[in-house]
């Protein structure tokens, strides 16, 4: 089913765009048209931060209300999300192609989560605290919203990366215009319903669907206070670099190269694993930042590691998006599974010797397919261990004792996530805690909403979720009395 928009979500109404621009979405497991949107230009994002700006300034709109207040509209929005799902994972799975049991678990659920554990801080958190001062009397310090935030979003996770941002803004008291990728609109306007059904009130969040200039002239608009983004380091780069120049609070959430540490004493029973390793080394067909595509092997281990891993990507369904079976589904567009396949050419020209996959699969002549695979042979300096592929592609590389492992993990551009598998905890928290990362899990790995993720090194800056999340959409105004 192809679904059609004509208008834009701005101020709390459904408005004409400025231009007859569009965006059409490509089913990549169908290669079919998905829908059409209009293309927000320049004229668009300054209606969508008037709308913002006017709804931050008025405090009886949003910023100004009680956060017990706020909370109650964000469990609202949290119930309209609810009861959207199967069309939420419909519309996901059918721009980027995420398979429907992934988008079942990540894209529904997992949002309205986020956002009930935001409407709980808000209504639970101190905005004012008063304490006394070294120098007598007392000092109060105040939590103030930051203003109006400009929410820059990828297609690889579209509702799960744009609550990350709006449930802790809309918890601070913030506005927010969302910028989301040109690949994946459509679950946007479903959020725009939602918001609209909540009641959430008018300008409070605004959907600008558009590309990366529009984006960039977003980000630099002089009606934005802060700046939340989600993509590639080169375009958090550029986008550092504009925030820095204007002295604008940004957030930065990058791409990554993470490890998988497969002690020695750790079981590879797959029965028991698989799941873990899945979602800690292959979710969303390769495209998720945080997974650890490095896995590193004692090298006495290190044949079984293959082993163990070749049979892991062999056995995992690869098909269309839609099907409940499917594990593995397309790269969301042509250009990217350009990208991975040049990545896999390029690691088998470095000397690679690939275990399994390696090619598109036989049995699918539609859609942008890539079997997963398993590159044994190569070292940490490989570029398939090095630079971020963002496909099915994993890279076992050997190690001698832990402290050279800890040595490779840490011998990236990039520290975002991570994995360590072991059959005792307590040490793998240990090898854990020597790993240069912003987040890492020992025998599983899933972004908690109750806890700060972001990445260190090319990773970014800043950390959603968790109170620290919270903290990112609020500056303090400290008062001496
Ligand atoms: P991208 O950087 O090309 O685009 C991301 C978003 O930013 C899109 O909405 C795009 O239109 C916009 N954009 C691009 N350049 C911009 C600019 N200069 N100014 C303003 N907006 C701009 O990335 P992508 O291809 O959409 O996503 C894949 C990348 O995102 C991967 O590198 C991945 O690791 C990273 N990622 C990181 C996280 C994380 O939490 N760290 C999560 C998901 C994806």
């Amino acid at each position: 089913m192809s679904l059609t928009y004509e208008s834009l979500f701005i101020g709390g109404e459904w408005v004409a765009p400025s231009s007859d621009k569009v965006i059409t979405p490509v089913n990549p497991s169908t290669e079919q048209v998905a829908g059409q949107v209009p293309e927000a230009q320049e004229a668009d994002v300054d209606a969508g931060v008037d709308a913002a700006r006017r709804a931050f300034d008025d405090p009886s709109v949003w910023s100004g209300w009680e956060p017990a207040r706020r909370a109650q509209a964000m469990e609202r929005l949290a119930e309209e999300l609810d009861a959207r799902a199967d069309a939420f994972v419909e519309r996901v799975s059918s721009q980027n192609g995420m398979p429907v049991a992934v988008a079942r678990q990540l894209e529904v659920g997992y949002p309205s989560a986020v956002l009930r554990y935001y409407a709980g801080l808000a209504a639970t958190s101190e905005f004012t605290e008063v304490r006394p001062g070294m120098f007598g009397g007392d000092i109060e310090v105040r939590r103030h919203p930051v203003g109006v935030v400009a929410a820059v979003v990828p297609w690889n996770f579209p509702q799960a990366l744009t609550m990350f941002k709006l449930a802790p803004a809309l918890a601070a008291g913030c506005t927010l215009v969302i910028k989301p990728s040109p690949e994946t609109v459509l679950d946007a306007y479903l959020l725009a319903e939602a918001v609209e059904a909540a009641g959430i009130p008018a300008g409070v969040i605004n959907i600008v669907p558009a590309g990366r200039e529009v984006g960039a002239y977003l980000v630099a608009h002089r009606g934005v206070d802060k700046v939340a983004f989600t993509g590639s380091t080169a375009a958090g780069r550029a986008i550092a670099e504009q925030c820095g120049r204007l002295l604008r609070p940004v957030t930065l959430e990058l791409g990554g190269k993470s490890a998988a540490i497969v002690l020695d004493d750790a079981q590879l029973d797959l029965a028991e694993i698989g799941q873990g390793l899945f979602t800690s080394t292959l979710l969303n067909n390769g495209q998720t930042c945080f997974l650890g595509t490095r896995v590193l092997a004692p090298r006495n281990r290190y044949d079984e590691v293959v082993e163990a891993f070749t049979a892991f990507a062999g056995s995992l369904a690869v098909g269309p998006a839609s099907s409940p079976e499917t594990q593995i589904g397309p790269m969301a567009t042509a250009r990217q599974r350009d990208r991975v396949e040049s990545y896999i050419a390029k690691g088998r020209s470095e000397g690679g010797r690939i275990t399994t996959g390696g090619s598109r699969p036989g049995d699918l002549d539609r859609g942008y397919f890539v079997q997963p695979t398993v590159f044994a042979g190569l070292d940490n300096n490989a570029t398939v261990a090095q630079e971020e592929i963002f496909g099915p592609v994993l890279t076992v590389i050997s190690y001698d004792g832990v402290d050279d492992a800890v040595r490779i993990a840490n011998d990236s551009d990039f520290g975002l996530g991570g994995t360590v598998w072991t059959s005792d905890p307590g040490r793998g928290a240990e090898v854990a805690r020597r790993v240069q990362t912003g987040t890492i899990g020992v025998n599983r790995y899933i972004p908690d909403p109750a806890a700060p993720f972001g990445g260190v090194k090319g990773s970014g800056l800043g950390r959603e979720l968790g109170p620290e999340g919270l903290a990112a959409y609020q500056q303090l105004q400290t008062i001496y009395r």
